[in-house]
C-alpha cells in the first residue's frame, strides 16, 4: 500500500468510528444535547460522498462512508427512542420542600393557641370552606398573625403524616433541599434549625435554605402550601393542601405524601380539583 493510500484509509477509518463513542453516550444519557439538522446534514453529506465514490470507483470512499451511513443512522434512531427505552436513569431533580404546613404542622397549633386566646371555635373545615382572611374577625386578625411569633412557637411541631418516609424516598433519587420563608418570623431560625436536625437528619444542613421570597430558588420543584411562592418561580409548583389553600385551584396539587410521591415517582400531572382537597382535610381528624 502506497503512502498515500495508507493515510486516505487511516482518515476514512478516524472519520467513520468517530461516532463509535458518540452511540455508546446516546446509550446511557439520550439525545437530547445532540442536535437533528446537523444528524441529517452530516447523513446528507455522507451519502453524496458514497454516490461520489460509486461514481469514481473509490474503494476507501465507498466502504468508508457507507459505514458513516449506517452509524449515523443508528444515532438518529436512539436519539429519537424515548430515555425509557434506553434504560436511562431519570433525571435527577432538584427538589425544594417547604417547612410549615408541608413538613412541620403548624396550623393546628396556630389554631388551638388562637382559641385558645380568643375564645373562639374556629375548626380547620371553616377555613377551608372560607379561606383564613375571611374565617378570622378584623379586631383578632392581629391576634392571630402574632401567635406565629410567640417564642418557640416551631420548636415542637408535629411531623406531617408521610413527609419522612417520602423525602427518604425521594432523597434516593433527587436532591432534596428544605426552604421555608422563615424572614416572615427572624426569630424561629433556631427552632427550625433544630427541628429540622431533630425529625429530618437525612437533610443535611447544606440543603437547609431559609429566605424570602422563594423565586429566588433554583430548583425544578417546589412543594408549598403557598401558592404565591410559584408566580415568579421558574420550576414546577406542587401546593401541598392545607385548609387555606383547600378552595383554590392549583395546576398541580397534592393532598397529602403520597400523591407527592405519585405526582414526582410516578408522573401524575392531572389537576386534583380543590373540592377534593377539601374533602381530603375533613378525613384527617379536626384539633382546634
Ligand atoms: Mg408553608
Amino acid at each position: 500500500m502506497s503512502v498515500t493510500a495508507f493515510i486516505g484509509t487511516l482518515a476514512a477509518i478516524c472519520t467513520t468510528v468517530a461516532f463509535v463513542p458518540q452511540i455508546v453516550k446516546l446509550r446511557k444519557q439520550g439525545g437530547e444535547d445532540l442536535s437533528y439538522p446537523m444528524l441529517f446534514l452530516y447523513l446528507a453529506g455522507v451519502l453524496l460522498w458514497l454516490v461520489y465514490g460509486l461514481m469514481i470507483h473509490a474503494a476507501a470512499v465507498i466502504w468508508a462512508n457507507a459505514i458513516a451511513t449506517f452509524l449515523i443512522t443508528i444515532c438518529i434512531a436512539l436519539k429519537a427512542t424515548p430515555p425509557k427505552k434506553l434504560g436511562r436513569s431519570p433525571k435527577r431533580l432538584r427538589i425544594a420542600v417547604d417547612m410549615d404546613e408541608v413538613i412541620a404542622d403548624a396550623f393546628p397549633k396556630h389554631l388551638s393557641r388562637y382559641n385558645e386566646v380568643t375564645g373562639s371555635k374556629l375548626t380547620k373545615e371553616m377555613v377551608a370552606q372560607h379561606g383564613l382572611r375571611a374565617s378570622i374577625p378584623e379586631d383578632k386578625w392581629e391576634i392571630f398573625q402574632a401567635i406565629a411569633h410567640e417564642k418557640g412557637f416551631f420548636a415542637d411541631l408535629a411531623v406531617i403524616e408521610g413527609s419522612q418516609a417520602a423525602l427518604a424516598v425521594l432523597s434516593q433519587q433527587h436532591d432534596i433541599f428544605i426552604a421555608s420563608a422563615a424572614m416572615d418570623v427572624p426569630y424561629s431560625f433556631d427552632d427550625k434549625f433544630d427541628w429540622l436536625e431533630k425529625h429530618f437528619p437525612l437533610v443535611p444542613p447544606s440543603r437547609i435554605v431559609f429566605c424570602g421570597d422563594k423565586h429566588i430558588l433554583n430548583a425544578d420543584v417546589l412543594i408549598d402550601d403557598r401558592s404565591r411562592h410559584f408566580k415568579q418561580f421558574q420550576g414546577t409548583g406542587i401546593l401541598f393542601t392545607a385548609p387555606h389553600n383547600a378552595s383554590e385551584n392549583a395546576p398541580l396539587r397534592a393532598n397529602n405524601w403520597k400523591e407527592v410521591l405519585q405526582i414526582l415517582l410516578d408522573g401524575r400531572t392531572k389537576a386534583v380539583p380543590a373540592k377534593q382537597a377539601a374533602k381530603a382535610l375533613s378525613m384527617n381528624p379536626v384539633e382546634s
